[in-house]
Order: C-alpha cells, then sequence, then structure tokens
C-alpha cells in the first residue's frame, strides 16, 4: 500500500513510522508512506502556506494553492489512479474498525492534515473525497491522526503482522470487545489465572473467552451488541450473563 501524507510537520512523523510494525511492514515493503511538505507548494519564497480568515476571526487558515497544487501533482505521477483523499478533520466521519478495514483493502491512500485554525472549504468540498475524524474533540493537526489510520491499517494488511501477535481476535474484530488475556507467571501476588485457561480444552476456552468477551462488551459497551449478529450460543451466554450480574449493577 502506497500512503501520502500532505503535511507542514514531515519530521512528526519520525518516531512512529520508524518502530515496531509500522516500521517492519516499510521495510517488507508492504507499506511505503510518502511525506510530502506542503511548503514546497507554497507560492512565495517565504514558503507561506496560512492566511487569516475572510470574515474575522482568531488563527490562520491552510490556504488551498499549495494543497491542491500538492495533490495534483500526486496524481499527475499516478498513471490514471484515483486514490480516496482523505481529509484529516474532527468534522469527519469517526474512524473505527470497520474504516480501518476497509481502506487496508486500498492500494493507494492520500492524506491531507490540517493545521492552524483548520483548512479552507475549498479543500474539504473540492478536493477530499472523504473527511476522517478520530474522535471528538481537537488536535492541534492531522499528523497524530493520519498516524493513528496509517498504524491502524497497517497492521491489517497481509503479512505485516506475524500469527503470533494475530489481530483476528482483537477488540472490535468481531464487533465487541476482546476477552481477557493472560500470560505467566501462573501466580501474581496472589492472583491467579483462570483454571479454565490451564486445562487444555480447548472448547471450553472458546466458551469461556466467546462469554468473558460478551460480558466486558455488555458491561462497557453495551451499544456495540446492538450493531453485532449474534449467534445462538451468543444469546444463550448473554442470558448467563444477565442472571449471573442480577444483583451486582
Ligand atoms: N477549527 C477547526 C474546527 O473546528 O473544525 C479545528 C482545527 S484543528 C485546531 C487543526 C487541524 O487539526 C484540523 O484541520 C485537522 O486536520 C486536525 N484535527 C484536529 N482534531 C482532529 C480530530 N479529532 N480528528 C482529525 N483531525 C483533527
Amino acid at each position: 500500500m502506497r500512503v501520502d501524507v500532505l503535511t507542514i510537520f514531515p519530521r512528526m512523523f519520525t518516531g512512529p513510522l520508524d518502530e515496531s510494525i509500522v516500521k517492519r511492514a516499510r521495510e517488507k515493503g508492504l507499506l511505503q508512506v510518502n511525506l510530502v511538505d506542503i511548503r514546497d507548494f507554497s507560492l512565495d519564497k517565504h514558503r507561506t502556506v496560512d492566511d487569516y480568515p475572510y470574515g474575522g476571526g482568531p488563527g490562520m487558515i491552510l490556504r488551498p494553492e499549495p494543497v491542491f497544487l500538492a495533490v495534483e501533482s500526486l496524481l499527475q505521477g499516478g498513471a490514471g489512479k484515483k486514490p480516496p483523499i482523505i481529509l484529516l478533520s474532527p468534522q469527519g466521519e469517526v474512524f473505527n474498525q470497520a474504516m480501518a478495514q476497509e481502506l487496508a483493502q486500498e492500494e493507494w491512500l492520500i492524506l491531507i492534515c490540517g493545521h492552524y485554525e483548520g483548512v479552507d472549504e475549498r479543500i474539504r468540498a473540492y478536493l477530499a473525497t472523504r473527511e476522517i475524524s478520530i474522535g471528538d474533540y481537537i488536535l492541534t493537526g492531522g499528523e497524530l491522526p493520519a498516524m493513528v489510520l496509517i498504524d491502524a491499517i497497517t497492521r491489517l494488511l497481509p503479512g505485516a503482522v506475524g500469527a503470533e501477535d494475530g489481530p483476528r481476535e482483537d477488540s472490535f474484530a468481531w464487533g465487541i470487545l476482546e476477552y481477557p488475556q493472560y500470560t505467566r507467571p501462573r501466580s501474581f501476588r496472589g492472583l491467579e489465572v483462570p483454571e479454565i485457561l490451564l486445562s487444555g480444552d480447548h472448547e471450553k476456552i472458546r466458551v469461556w473467552r466467546r462469554k468473558k468477551a460478551l460480558e466486558r462488551t455488555w458491561l462497557k459497551r453495551p451499544d456495540l451488541l446492538k450493531k453485532v449478529s449474534l449467534t445462538e450460543e451468543d444469546r444463550r451466554l448473554l442470558e448467563e450473563i444477565v442472571k449471573e450480574n442480577q444483583g451486582m449493577l
């Protein structure tokens, strides 16, 4: 996958792209990240890319010309391909695992990081094909959100994560939260690993994990249960969970 990131702070990406799974994915050639400095497309010798808002108000706005020029230069070298052009914005659709899975199918993405008080509306309306937020809070720029997208998408690229790290059963992968995980030691300060995980009975372990995953989701994120399709077994387990928790809530 190729990801072009338009930013005025390309150096912010150095750490996150150079560690762990993202680093390995780049080394394996599964991911190619191209950092494009929007200032390289500025129209003046001072490399200015922002200006005052028309109509007054606080802060500076990212001008449209350098951003349009940067995207157009990428598309010109893109053999007619039309990648999603994603504006990171607190006003966009809120990023989630399903979107990460959808974007991981693309062979090329262009991410635009806003900064300052925001971006000229023409970038949003006439250049970006999609607007994505990473949550209902305001960050100083789109760089961290871009890194969040790259990280979440990269670990879904085939071959990026080894079987030992398997993303298949992560929280959200099945629409619900993940079951509790334990590793050694078996006993830590008197806190024991649940016996069933040591039993070697794979079927019992599977059911226990499913029940725990359902229980956590029911307790912490009941909204997710409304969106997921439940099996007969899930319904039976949920009935047990509700009974077991009666009086405790
Ligand atoms: N005034 C803008 C508004 O209310 O929509 C916010 C501008 S914010 C300070 C500057 C830039 O940071 C935005 O253009 C966007 O690229 C990025 N940004 C901030 N919060 C974000 C979020 N939650 N998700 C995605 N991008 C965000």
